[in-house]
């Protein structure tokens, strides 16, 4: 039976009823029948739902991977020697980067991608697009970097499910994630009340 509030798959069944802000480039997770609906962000029959985002560019995604292998390099971690570089895009097209800072009580360091979320929120952001890490790994040293499961806890606070997460290594781009995949059925701002 088809639904009255159709999933973001009717909407590439039926392309005549894509966004018409986004062109049908992309999805819109606020889906009706009525347009109007599907740039609102908020709640809608009580599920809050939030924008999904447009295709990265691929200048956007250099900026990002330039941007966070800056970081990357200023990490400070004389512990581990695990450095690690993130960079946020946010909603008003702005990239934030932030290194791991690691400390002789251990406990006490801090994730890259904390740092970065940390620089997009005293920028007045508070919603990230877009989010690249980079640190070593993804060839014979071993898997490709991902956020650690506080990182992912922390990105579900300014990030919608199908926000990209990618990766990087200091030569190559890895795997594309979204936050969904990284943390699903995380609990997020949604469950406290909060759009
Ligand atoms: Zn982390």
């Amino acid at each position: 039976m088809l639904p009255v509030w159709p999933s973001l798959s009717w909407w590439r069944i039926f392309p005549f009823w894509r966004c018409p802000v986004n062109q049908g480039n992309y999805g819109c997770e606020i889906t009706s029948f009525v347009p109007a609906y599907c740039y609102v962000p908020g709640r809608v029959r009580g599920k809050v739902l939030s924008m999904s985002h447009p295709p990265l560019t691929e200048s956007q995604r250099l900026a990002l991977l330039q941007a966070a292998r800056h970081a990357h390099q200023q990490a400070y971690a004389p512990y581990s020697k695990f450095r690690v570089g993130a960079a946020v895009l946010d909603d008003q097209g702005r990239i934030h980067a932030g290194c791991n800072v690691e400390n002789a009580a251990y406990p006490e360091g801090v994730c890259a991608e904390a740092s970065a979320l940390s620089a997009m929120v005293l920028a007045g952001s508070t919603r990230a697009h877009a989010v690249l890490v980079v640190g070593s790994g993804g060839n014979s040293a071993g898997g490709w970097i991902t956020p650690c499961g506080g990182c992912r806890q922390k990105l579900r606070e300014f990030c919608a499910p199908d926000t990209p997460i990618l990766t990087a290594n200091e030569h190559a781009l890895g795997p594309q994630h979204t936050l969904q995949s990284l943390l699903p059925d995380g609990f997020g701002p949604d469950h406290l009340g909060k759009p």
